[in-house]
């Protein structure tokens, strides 16, 4: 038997979905589009959603359209992508350390590294939990910075019943392996309306969506660029299949957090040898990624290769963190020194399989492949 780390879980409704924006002979963006994004905003209780192909897209055209060229504090401890939007839009990224719970960003590393450059905090809400936000949220609004939400592996996930992704900017990702996907695709979303405008308008080659008056003057297929623009569109299927997935939004993170449950109780045996996941009082943790701390640090990539060979497919999410790999080592950006929260995390941390359509029998796969391969480890370290 195989247990695979992740599966999109694609059902009728989605394939009917697609199936009709094929039909309907309008493959741009569309009615798919519209609605995707009203239900989205009201479902985080924010005024603006845009689609867009990625969250990648998201995190560059939040930082572009502010117009931030400062420094950006970021987490290493994240996907590279939270960097590369940040050096993309001539920016410069500062990392700062993670809290040891929920791998968010440290409130108090944060306050540490914020100096008159500062312009622009980007958090991330790690595998289902989000980070410290309240907090971040006032340090953010007590020094004027720009607030943006990597929130590409949390939709659903709250505090106080508050969605990720509604303190700031939010950034979202509908990759395959996110709670709710499109293969690839993002949505940006704001309180903020001129953002909101420029965004749509960056993400469609500069040409505005919108009606000027110097425009009406002109006749209807005169259509310029009035600001540098990028091709960030979700085409109409996948807004189509997104908003299909939307609509189990609630259905998948509900079994996302049941299996989870189970695998926490099969786990929770070895407290001597795993930190199993947490979920913080008024947080509720919609479990992207399902992951695990082994105490050991130097089992940590003997258990994956194992559980693998067994037929569990375990990762590592991240290793290395992102201020080690070569790109951002060549640039050493500032920051780096001063991370031992994150260093201890990268190399401690496993993720074991999570999705929302799998059965009891992969928990019990899962369970006992760990927790027999630590007892193996055990024996043989005492042998020595
Ligand atoms: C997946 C992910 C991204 C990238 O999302 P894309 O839609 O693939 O661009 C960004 N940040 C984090 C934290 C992610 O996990």
């Amino acid at each position: 038997m195989q247990v695979p780390l992740t599966r999109p879980y694609i059902t009728k409704v989605e394939e009917e979905a697609v199936m009709e924006v094929l039909r309907s002979g309008w493959l741009a963006p569309g009615p798919a589009n519209d609605k995707f994004e009203h239900m989205f905003a009201n479902y985080l209780g924010v005024s603006h959603a845009v689609t867009l192909n990625s969250c990648a897209s998201a995190l560059f055209a939040a930082l572009f359209a502010s117009n931030i060229r400062g420094e950006v504090l970021i987490p290493s401890f994240t996907w590279c992508a939270t960097a590369n939007a940040v050096v993309a839009a001539g920016a410069t990224p500062v990392w700062v350390d993670i809290e040891p719970e929920n791998y968010g960003m440290d409130p108090k590393d944060i306050e540490a590294k914020i100096t008159p450059q500062t312009e622009a905090i980007i958090v991330v809400h790690y595998a289902g939990h989000m980070c410290e936000i309240d907090t971040i949220a006032q340090i953010a609004a007590r020094h004027g910075l720009l607030l943006i939400e990597d929130s590409a592996e949390t939709l659903g996930g709250t505090l106080h019943g508050r969605q990720a992704g509604s303190f700031g900017i939010g950034c979202f990702s509908f990759f395959a392996t996110k709670n709710i996907t499109t293969g690839e695709g993002g949505m940006l979303t704001t309180n903020d309306p001129q953002l909101a405008r420029t965004v749509r308008t960056m993400a469609r080659h500069g040409v505005s969506p919108f009606s000027t008056e110097s425009q009406s003057a002109q006749p209807p297929w005169h259509r310029e660029a009035c600001m540098l623009g990028y091709n960030f569109r979700m085409p109409g299927i996948l807004a189509a299949l997104g908003l299909a997935q939307f609509s189990r939004l609630e259905e998948m993170n509900t079994l996302r957090r049941h299996w989870a449950t189970l695998l926490n109780q099969g786990l929770s045996v070895r407290p001597d040898l795993l930190k199993i996941p947490t979920e913080k009082v008024r947080y509720k943790h919609v479990y992207q990624m399902y992951v695990i701390e082994i105490k050991k640090t130097d089992w940590r990539d003997k258990l994956v290769f194992q559980l693998r060979a067994q037929g569990v497919e375990a990762s590592v999410h991240f290793f290395p963190p992102v201020h080690l790999q070569a790109y951002y080592q060549k640039h050493a950006f500032s920051g780096h020194d001063s991370l031992p929260v994150t260093l201890e995390k990268a190399s401690s941390v496993i993720s074991l399989p999570l999705c929302p359509q799998m059965e009891e029998q992969d928990v019990d796969m899962i369970v006992k492949a760990t927790l027999s391969n630590l007892d193996k480890f055990a024996q043989e370290e005492c042998k020595k």
